[in-house]
């Protein structure tokens, strides 16, 4: 499973430049790499991509200072025992950096340029 990883040669869809993390498949909604979330119910817009898909392409992205966490793998607890609710912080921090590169990037991304 390697088409998650992003900026992996391909162009950003457009999706992609608004919010970056789009980049990964949404586990929560199920949309796929490339694609917006979407509301199952309909009842209202989303106004942003799923809380969840941050974290997952905050893991794909960075790797974590913390815990030592390659780049792909999820953080690992400090007790087994007790799931981590997302990644460290430390790794958060990592990705909002790289996230605000990205959209930096896109804002600038011309149809054709290779990056
Ligand atoms: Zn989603
Ligand atoms: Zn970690």
């Amino acid at each position: 499973m390697s088409e998650s990883t992003p900026g992996a040669g391909r162009r950003m869809t457009r999706a992609e430049a608004r919010h970056p993390e789009v980049a990964v498949r949404c586990r929560h909604c199920k949309a796929q790499a490339g694609v917006d979330c979407s509301n199952q119910r309909g009842t209202a817009p989303m106004t942003g991509p799923h809380r969840g898909r941050r974290d997952d392409w905050t893991v794909a992205t960075v790797d974590c200072a913390d815990c030592g966490a390659p780049i792909g793998a999820p953080c690992a607890p400090e007790h087994p025992a007790i799931p981590l609710p997302g990644p460290h912080q430390a790794r958060i921090a990592a990705a909002d950096v790289v996230y605000a590169k990205a959209l930096e990037d896109a804002s600038r991304d011309m149809p054709g340029r290779k990056r």
